[in-house]
Parts: C-alpha cells; sequence; structure tokens
C-alpha cells in the first residue's frame, strides 16, 4: 500500500534544502521522540549523534504519510542505526523504552527545565546540576546565585516566557515595531522572520529583521526604539550587539553561524486586549489586587544593511536545520561558503549578489523553497 517505491526513496535528498516540508507533519509521534532524543545529546553535548536525530525528524517531517512498517523507511537517506531501533520499537510497541528512559532521566529533567530559562544554556545548566540544584523552583529560591541580567529578566518574567507566543501576539506586536521604526526611518522596510514567516501558529519569540533601501542603515536606529519603548514603559529587557561585521571577511564557515549585524534581544511589555483594569479603578481600588493587564514577549530585532538583507533574510527565516543543510550543501556540492551576509563561491573567488532569496537558490543550483516549506 503506502510503501514507498525505491525509485522514489533514491530521490529523496539529505539535504533538507533539496525537500519541501509543510508544517504538516504525518510523523510526529516518531518526530516527538527524536527531538527528545537530540535534546538530550544537547545537553551532554554530543554534537554528532545529536544532529543524527534532528536530521532524522527533519526527513520525517517531509514524507507525505505516516510510517506504520519498517518497509516504509527503506532506501531513505538519514536514518542511523540508532533512529531505526527508535522507529522499530514505536512501531511495535507503541513507544520507544529509549525515550521513555530519557524523559525520566534526572540529569535530563533538570536541564530541560533550567534551559527553559531565557538566557540559561547547558554551560550555566551543567554548573547548577553540579551545585544539586534539579528544579526552577529550587533555582528561584536560592539567593546565592550568581544570575547575568539577562538570567535575572528570565526568571522575573518566566511564566509568560514559557507560555508561548501566539500568531495574534505576533501580530500585535508587528505593528507595535512597524509604527516604532517608522518614526525614526519612514521608509525602512520591516519584515517578520523566524518560525512565523513560516506558516507557524505559535512561537518562543518573534523575530524581525529591518533594512533601509538606500545608501546606507542607520546604526542609531536600534538605540532610537528601544529608547521610545523605554520612555513608554514597554521595555521589560534589552541587550544590544553592536554590528561587528567587516567588508571583504570570507563567510563563517562554521555549522551554526551567528551573524555579525547589529542586533536586539528583547523581552516587551505587551498589553492584552481581553483584560480591563479600568473598572477597578474607580472602585476601591486600595484592597483589589492588580489584574496583570499585559503580557512579556521575547522580540528579536536585527537591522542588516540592504545589500545583504536577502542573505539576513534567508538566514532568520530558518528552520535551523534547513539553514544547516543550505550552508552544508553549498560548501559540500558547490564550493560556495553560505552566511546571513553573503554567498562566496570559492573557484571563481567572488562573493555573489542578490536582491532576494530566488537568487540565492539560483546561485546555489537549488529550487526555491517557500518559507512555508522550510518547516524542516
Ligand atoms: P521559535 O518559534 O522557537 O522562535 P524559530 O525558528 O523562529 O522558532 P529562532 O531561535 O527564533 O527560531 O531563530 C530563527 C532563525 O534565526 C533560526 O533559523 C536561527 O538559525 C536564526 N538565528 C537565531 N538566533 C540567531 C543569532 N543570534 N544569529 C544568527 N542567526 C540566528
Ligand atoms: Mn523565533
Ligand atoms: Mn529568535
Amino acid at each position: 500500500e503506502s510503501e514507498v517505491p525505491s525509485c522514489i526513496a533514491r530521490k529523496v535528498s539529505q539535504y533538507s534544502c533539496q525537500r519541501k516540508t509543510t508544517l504538516n507533519n504525518y510523523n510526529k509521534k516518531f518526530t516527538d521522540a527524536f527531538e527528545i532524543m537530540a535534546e538530550n545529546y544537547e545537553f551532554k553535548e554530543n554534537e554528532i549523534f545529536c544532529l543524527e536525530f534532528l536530521r532524522a525528524a527533519s526527513l520525517l517531517k517531509y514524507l507525505p504519510f505516516p510510517v506504520t512498517r519498517m518497509k516504509d523507511i527503506q532506501g531513505l537517506p538519514c536514518i542511523g542505526d540508532q533512529v531505526r531501533d527508535v522507529i522499530e520499537e514505536i512501531i511495535e510497541e507503541g513507544e520507544s523504552s529509549r525515550v521513555k528512559e530519557v524523559l525520566n532521566d534526572e540529569r535530563y529533567k533538570a536541564f530541560k527545565q533550567f534551559t527553559s530559562v531565557f538566557g540559561v544554556g547547558v554551560k550555566t545548566s551543567e554548573k547548577w546540576y553540579r551545585m544539586g540544584l534539579r528544579t526552577v523552583e529550587e533555582l528561584k529560591a536560592d539567593k546565592t546565585l550568581k544570575l547575568s541580567k539577562m538570567q535575572k529578566a528570565g526568571f522575573l518574567y518566566y511564566e509568560d516566557l514559557v507560555s508561548c507566543v501566539s500568531k495574534a501576539e505576533a501580530d500585535a506586536v508587528t505593528l507595535i515595531v512597524k509604527n516604532t521604526v517608522s518614526t525614526f526611518l519612514p521608509d525602512a522596510l520591516v519584515t517578520i522572520t523566524g518560525g512565523f514567516r513560516r506558516g507557524k501558529k505559535m512561537g518562543h519569540d518573534i523575530d524581525f529583521l529591518i533594512t533601509n533601501p538606500g545608501p546606507r542603515e542607520d546604526d542609531e536606529l536600534l538605540h532610537k526604539v528601544v529608547d521610545l519603548w523605554k520612555k513608554q514603559g514597554l521595555l521589560l529587557y534589552c541587550d544590544i550587539i553592536e554590528s561587528t561585521f567587516v567588508e571583504e571577511q570570507l563567510p563563517s564557515r562554521k555549522v551554526d553561524a551567528m551573524d555579525n549585524f547589529q542586533k536586539c534581544f528583547t523581552i516587551l511589555k505587551l498589553y492584552q486586549p481581553g483584560v480591563d483594569n479600568s473598572s477597578y479603578n474607580t472602585s476601591k481600588k486600595s484592597d483589589m489586587a492588580e489584574i496583570k493587564d499585559w503580557k512579556a514577549i521575547r522580540v528579536d530585532l536585527v537591522i542588516t544593511p540592504f545589500e545583504q538583507y536577502a542573505y539576513a533574510l534567508l538566514g532568520w527565516t530558518g528552520s535551523r536545520e534547513f539553514g544547516r543543510d543550505l550552508r552544508r550543501y553549498a560548501s559540500h556540492e558547490r564550493k560556495m561558503i553560505l552566511d546571513n551576509h553573503g554567498l562566496y563561491d570559492r573557484r571563481k573567488r567572488i562573493f555573489l549578489k542578490a536582491g532576494s532569496e530566488e537568487e540565492i537558490f539560483a546561485h546555489l543550483g537549488l529550487d526555491y523553497v517557500e518559507p512555508w516549506e522550510r518547516n524542516a
């Protein structure tokens, strides 16, 4: 019935940038399991095994049918032995004992909680775990922990930040960002990127790319924007990273390239239209607890020179897996180096200019993949 004919299986690319992956996932049962395995390996800083499971998850998200027999995955790329074992157990038993072990693992459970705090990564989690800490409640109660400004904000707004951002909230924040930017640079382009550009209905943050068509960008723009929000009482946290871009520098060859654009990681106060405090203000306010009529939302702002905008847009739209495979494809299949700033052809020794994402795919000899098909 639904067996992949081997002629089709052989055609499936190992690179997710040569596949169209929508949000319509027929194999969530498997991909959720793989993502737990990958996360556990990330916590153990085992990048190879982590990537093995992430790549397998991407592949199964792409398959246009649910996997029900081992035959269904015959001949497909990205399925290593570990992955095959997990698939086999889920097919036969309905669940994987290895995944269950991970979910019950003390270290995994603690790291999962710690890394859910904004500003806390694997390194910090490792330190706190060794100190015997296990839960977010224990972290909050421990007044001796030395916290960064970012982590302090992470604990202060913890409940809001772990509850995901909805599409409606993303739309509301988009209006705020566009309005504020246009008061300083009326011609600036503001584009939502990240998961929301790929059509996701939920996200952990909202990502925006800003560029100014014309001679050059304004180094002061991000500062002006956050200063205004501060004045309006909307800014709960902000960390501006200044640009470190050097002209003529070869693109970064790292797999997970952080770029050199000026950017700003913020937490904004978004007033919730549904909650109304006004009636309380008129009556006996003193003995009424204030109702919180806002939600803390993580917002990333990135500003790029106009010539690099297409590359930045491609990089910031993700998914992370899709971007990783684009860069891997460029270097392994085309002898080119791709990052969020540009594309360098090592044979011709030139940077390839692009005014749109379509042109970048064309430079790489790839069929164009729409943003909503990049959910690898
Ligand atoms: P989510 O819904 O969880 O936010 P997302 O796909 O939007 O999912 P993000 O972590 O917001 O995930 O990242 C969006 C894209 O931007 C990813 O493809 C990632 O590679 C890229 N990205 C994130 N942070 C940086 C950074 N500091 N430098 C360069 N690129 C980044
Ligand atoms: Mn995002
Ligand atoms: Mn982000």
